[in-house]
């Protein structure tokens, strides 16, 4: 038996594990890491699961190739060669480039998928950003100026906050890095903070809060704006930050009193008023929305009127407010305008944003024919047929496709339409560092964790089959090494910090710097590049590790190495005005484009609630469709219900099972009549309807796809995020 320490990596909370691995390399047990200075010891169901689910048998251990309808299994070299086909017959702005979730989790994903999609030649780009956070990069881009400048509860120092849309004791937290989440919203409660949580239903949150709020699916708009209406009104506004636009916010926001506000969400008026009362009045006060507000039609002004009110509560960027991580791989970010809409989708003429265009025009994009119509696509861990809008519809079109490449361990829903699946190597045999999530961190800290265990002769890591990839989508073919896509990267990262003044290697040799690195592969050496040049590193100033032993603090790869339960960088620090990217230098209150939608707000004011709308759920065990082939996390009662008011189930005569209708279509489905959730609103889990893959655990509890309810013709405007909450449904027997 011996011990390994590494951060999980199944969702965003970063926990610290401690892993017991027999002589063979089989997980024996794995618990909570007390000695990880973040989540000193917290571990969920997901955590205490990565061993069963990275030895699910099921995984795929070798390349498959499709063909006449038949799987077989390739070598490598055979694989990429029938990629470099695949690619080589189809021009660069019929190609397509899909990146689910558990990309944001891994180095691979942060490292490739940018010299990847440059490699592909296209503009056809998607993720599962579009449908889940794109509101807040878009909101965070036009009022910081970049769009992962996105202020975090300062969740242990707070002493009031306003959560709406989230549900952390399920989810563990999103864009709010925070191991034991719902030890830290205790502890608020215990030192005498309020929380208060704004949700359709009551959730394990919401019974933990002082008081819980039933909202509108898709209103928080509306409440936000009646809250940031009060706050003008009656003069409670505290501006303690440079900003740009306050009177156009005001004049914007003139027509949502907390009567009209009221009206449009179902939130009392009296109450309205007073939430924005009690934000004013708390010492530090915090306002923060997630998924529920992202994924609706008002999305992005959601989030710009989360931070709104941060800003005019005072509690923009001070301690116990909402304050900006400052993470150990950050890089300089020049100010300049940030704006969507650089282009355009061909078929909805939809703008992009950050780059990508929404996955809820992907089918579009693919259906309709013409110059430019995706022929192509390469997906690296989605499996959008159960996750985008519109699934069904998904799962029609791949299948038209000339060619797919799939970089998944699963033959799943999406993977069964490739020409060729690459499978990625155990979790366990990757080194793990979490560029995005600890940009979102409430606590600055950082932790590396190299493989435990060996590869097996020939398979290449995740990060080596994306920089293949790279290698083939650019025509250097099949048989390019890997290896010289990393040096070129870290040619033209060192190149561009010594050109650059004021970089803390400004000036000084790139090859010198190249040869000062270390690292065991191209993912490594990049890693610690990021660190030493980042605002902790040893080339910044900082004692290097080496030199200093004991005592030098300068980050490295090394120092990391040396670190096996992470480092603490200490509590947030105030960073405003430093780390803004505006043109201005300032926050902008009033981006035009933002100002420009809430006349869209203000037109949907008085519009009335009519009929059931479906909103979705999120379980402990779950995490969208990729854990449900581990029979720990998925044994137990049937958790793919529709949850339903008890008196509307009454009403429409509803008994165990119901048929929901919506635009996009139709499903039977098993009912959970529950009084927590409100009435007029339906809620079911996404990430089911496991069907006709080699998932053997998930094809014994298949439940049913969402998204085959969801309607891929709504989106929020701004940002293209699909709306998942807040969709029209029908309900009738059985
Ligand atoms: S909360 Fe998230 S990071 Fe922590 S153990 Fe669970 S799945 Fe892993």
């Amino acid at each position: 038996m011996r011990t390994a320490h590494r951060t999980c990596p199944l969702c965003e909370a970063v926990c610290g594990l401690t892993i017991t691995l027999d002589e063979d390399g089989r997980v024996a047990g794995v618990r909570g890491d007390d000695a990880d200075p973040f989540s000193k010891g917290f571990i969920c169901p997901k955590g205490a699961s990565l061993g069963r689910l990275d030895e699910d048998p099921d995984r795929l251990t070798r390349p498959l190739i499709r063909e006449g309808g038949e799987w077989r299994e390739a070598s490598w070299q055979e694989a990429f060669e029938a990629v470099e086909r695949g690619l080589a017959a189809v021009p660069g702005p019929a190609r397509a480039v899909y990146l689910g979730n558990p990309s944001a989790h891994t180095m691979a994903g942060a490292l490739y998928a940018a010299p990847l999609i440059r490699a592909m030649g296209t503009r056809q780009v998607y993720s599962a950003s579009t449908a889940d956070q794109m509101p807040k990069h878009v909101a965070a881009g036009l009022m910081f100026g970049h769009p992962l400048t996105i202020p975090v509860p300062d969740l242990d120092r707070t002493g009031y906050l306003l959560m709406l849309g989230a549900n952390p004791l399920e989810s563990n937290g999103s864009l709010c890095t925070a191991p034991d989440f719902p030890g830290r919203l205790k502890a608020l409660r215990r030192r005498g903070g309020k929380l208060v949580v704004v949700d359709p239903r009551r959730t394990r949150t919401a019974a933990l809060a002082d008081e819980h709020v039933f909202v509108r699916p898709g209103t928080d708009a509306f409440l936000l704006a009646g809250i940031v209406h009060t706050l003008f009104a009656e003069k409670l506004t505290d501006v303690r930050v440079p900003v740009r636009g306050l009177a156009e916010v005001e004049a914007a926001l003139a027509d949502f009193t907390p009567e009209a506000c009221a009206a449009a969400c179902g939130v009392p008026s009296e109450l309205i008023v007073r939430l924005a009362r009690e934000l004013a009045a708390a010492p530090a006060a915090a306002v923060y929305g997630r998924i529920g507000t992202c994924t609706v039609e008002f999305g992005t002004l959601a989030q710009w009127l989360v931070d709104v009110a941060n800003v005019l509560t005072g509690n923009l960027d001070r301690p116990g407010g909402a304050m900006f991580p400052h993470p150990a791989t950050e890089g300089p970010r020049r100010r300049k305008p940030y704006a969507t809409g650089r282009w355009h989708s061909r078929v909805r003429e939809l703008p992009e944003a950050n780059g990508e265009l929404p996955v809820a025009t992907l089918a579009d994009e693919i259906e309709t024919p013409g110059e430019g119509a995706i022929r192509a696509l390469v997906t690296v861990a989605g499996n959008p047929v159960l996750s985008a809008p519109n699934g069904a519809r998904l799962d029609r079109a791949f299948a038209a496709l000339d060619f797919m490449v799939c970089v998944d361990p699963y033959l799943n829903e999406t993977t069964r339409h490739a020409h060729v699946i690459l499978p990625p190597p155990r979790v366990m045999q990757a080194g793990h560092y979490d560029f995005a999530l600890l940009g979102l961190a409430v606590r600055d800290y950082t932790r590396y964790s190299p493989p435990v265990l060996p590869l097996e002769p020939g398979r290449p890591l995740e990060a080596e089959i994306l920089a293949r990839l790279t290698m083939i989508a650019s025509g250097q073919g099949a048989g390019a090494d890997p290896a010289l896509l990393d040096e070129m990267i870290l040619d033209q990262m060192l190149r561009k910090a010594a050109d650059t003044p004021g970089s803390p290697v400004e000036g000084r040799d790139p090859a010198e710097l190249r040869a000062m690195l270390t690292g065991g592969n191209g993912a490594e050496l990049r890693l610690d590049a990021m660190l030493r040049l980042g605002p902790y590193g040893d080339w910044g100033g900082r004692e290097p590790y080496e030199n200093g032993g004991e005592g030098g603090d300068g980050l490295s790869l090394a120092r990391l190495l040396r670190s096996p339960h992470g480092i603490d960088l200490g509590p947030l620090r105030p960073r405003l005005p430093g780390n803004l990217a505006t043109a201005s230098g300032a926050v902008e209150l009033a981006p035009e484009a933002i100002v420009t939608d809430v006349a869209r707000l203000r037109e949907a004011l008085g519009r009335q609630a009519e009929g059931f709308v479906l909103i979705g759920r999120r379980h402990l065990r779950s995490n969208n469709s990729w854990m449900h082939n581990v029979a720990p996390l998925v044994g137990g009662s049937n958790r793919c219900t529709l949850q339903i008011n008890p008196e509307d189930a009454a009403e429409l005569g509803l008994a165990e099972q119901a048929v929901v209708r919506s635009a996009a279509g139709e499903l039977t489905v098993r009912l959970e009549p529950t009084d927590t959730i409100m009435r007029g609103v339906v809620s079911l889990p996404h990430g089911w309807g496991h069907a006709g893959t080699s998932q053997l655990v998930a094809a014994k509890h298949p439940g049913v796809s969402a998204n085959t309810l969801t309607d891929e013709s709504i989106i929020d405007p701004l940002s293209g995020n699909a709306v998942f909450n807040g969709v029209p449904v029908t309900l009738s027997p059985a």
